[in-house]
């Protein structure tokens, strides 16, 4: 059977040239980065080394680079570390209703700490607007965190202007970038950024590796203790390998983002187009043109999405119903909830997100079996009648 894989959001595979560089530290250069003889040394070469491209493509500087198990751990970081590092000047957080549930989750806690936050809401179409967040601003904000392109309808964010305002009022500004960096152009100094959040495994790198980008001089408060790695910021022998891998991932799509987004974009409208001409009662969720290239996320009337998913799984297509994290429960999704999108859409939608694996024949295929899984369970359905 065919197999297409529609979940490039969630997770990628790890490219061939990335195995090749992380083996190399998985065989050889298997020493102790922290260890003073040379095979201590060759390990550490491979980090250092993997901080400096990475602090290249962000325009950062390798001392601002600090590698974490992912992105959740820097959303973590950033978030917790600004906050707990700067409640002296002020207990006032602004984030948006629409964040991953790392920055969302973390700021919750972080209320039960007795901080104050403010979550932004969302156009219908998923974006955020600039006035309702410097409405929300107080003299006792210290933290502004919002996503650069939000993970399941593929909106992207005006972090620029955001980050702008925050720089003016000397208030942190955290971007989380995993679904941006190696799509769209990642510049700490353009997106004014303080702290910025990457993982490798969304960029066809290794999971459990990630990075959180920590401007020279602001404060946040580390979050383990145990160690002088990472200039004593993150302690713990580090995942070398995975950093590598990371390392060379991130060089990859950077070098091929240009025509990776052209093709891809490609792909997205013909998929996009080709579900909308083919099928009724369909809403195509998030900004048809402020979208990333890769992400198609629609909903159907009278069609319940883990059904749909199950169906589309028999027939080979890997795809999901939001975040990996809201699968498996019957919750809607928080982002759509919090775009308003109308309950008869709400519970049937699904998230396909494209990837350099994917061709035009994927979409063909696509396009020839959705429509027809649809019709079956609409007819299944109590609620249609044609
Ligand atoms: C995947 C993702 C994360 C979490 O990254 P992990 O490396 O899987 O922990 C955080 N934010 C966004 C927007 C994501 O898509």
């Amino acid at each position: 059977m065919k197999r297409v894989y529609l979940d490039h959001s969630a997770t990628t595979p790890v490219r061939p040239e990335v195995v090749e560089e992380m083996m190399k530290y998985l065989t050889d250069n298997w020493g102790n980065p922290s260890s003073v003889y040379s095979r201590g040394r060759e390990a550490r070469k491979g980090i250092d080394e993997a901080r400096e491209k990475i602090a290249h493509l962000l325009g950062a500087n390798p001392q601002e680079i600090i590698f974490t198990s992912g992105g959740t751990e820097a959303d973590n970081y950033a978030v917790m570390g600004a906050a707990f590092a700067n409640q002296k000047k002020g207990k006032h957080i602004i984030t948006t209703s629409i964040e991953h549930h790392a920055v969302l989750d973390t700021c919750k806690f972080l209320e039960r700490q007795g901080f104050e936050v403010t979550f932004l809401p969302v156009t219908p179409e998923g974006i955020v607007r600039v006035e309702d967040f410097e409405r929300a601003l107080r003299q006792d904000t210290i933290l502004v965190s919002v996503m650069h392109v939000n993970n399941e309808v593929g909106t992207i964010q005006p972090v620029e202007e955001i980050g702008r305002v925050c720089r003016e009022k000397g208030i942190i500004f955290h971007v989380d970038a995993v679904q941006s960096f190696g799509k769209i152009p990642v510049n700490v100094d353009e997106l004014n950024a303080d702290l910025l959040s990457i993982s490798a495994h969304k960029i066809y790198g290794p999971k459990g590796v990630g990075c959180l980008y920590i401007r020279k001089g602001t404060k946040v408060q580390k979050l383990f203790y145990g160690g002088a790695q990472e200039r004593r910021r993150r302690p713990g022998t580090e995942n070398v390998a995975g950093i590598v891998g990371f390392g060379k991932a991130a060089e990859l799509a950077i070098k091929e983002m240009g025509e990776e987004t052209e093709k891809l974009t490609k792909l997205r409208d013909k998929l996009i187009a080709g579900l909308q001409e083919k099928i009724s009662d369909i809403k195509l969720n998030g900004d048809p043109v402020q979208r990333i290239c890769n992400n198609v996320n629609v909903s159907f009337k009278y069609v319940e999405g883990e059904s749909l998913l199950l169906s589309l799984d028999m027939k080979g297509i890997e795809a999901s119903s939001g975040s990996a994290c809201t699968s498996g429960s019957l919750d809607p999704s928080h982002v759509l909830t919090a775009m308003g999108v109308p309950f008869e859409f709400i519970h049937g939608s699904v998230r396909m997100t494209l990837g350099r694996d994917n061709t035009e024949e994927d979409i063909d295929y696509v396009l020839e079996v959705f429509p027809e899984i649809v019709d079956r369970l609409r007819e299944m359905s109590p609620l249609y009648n044609k």
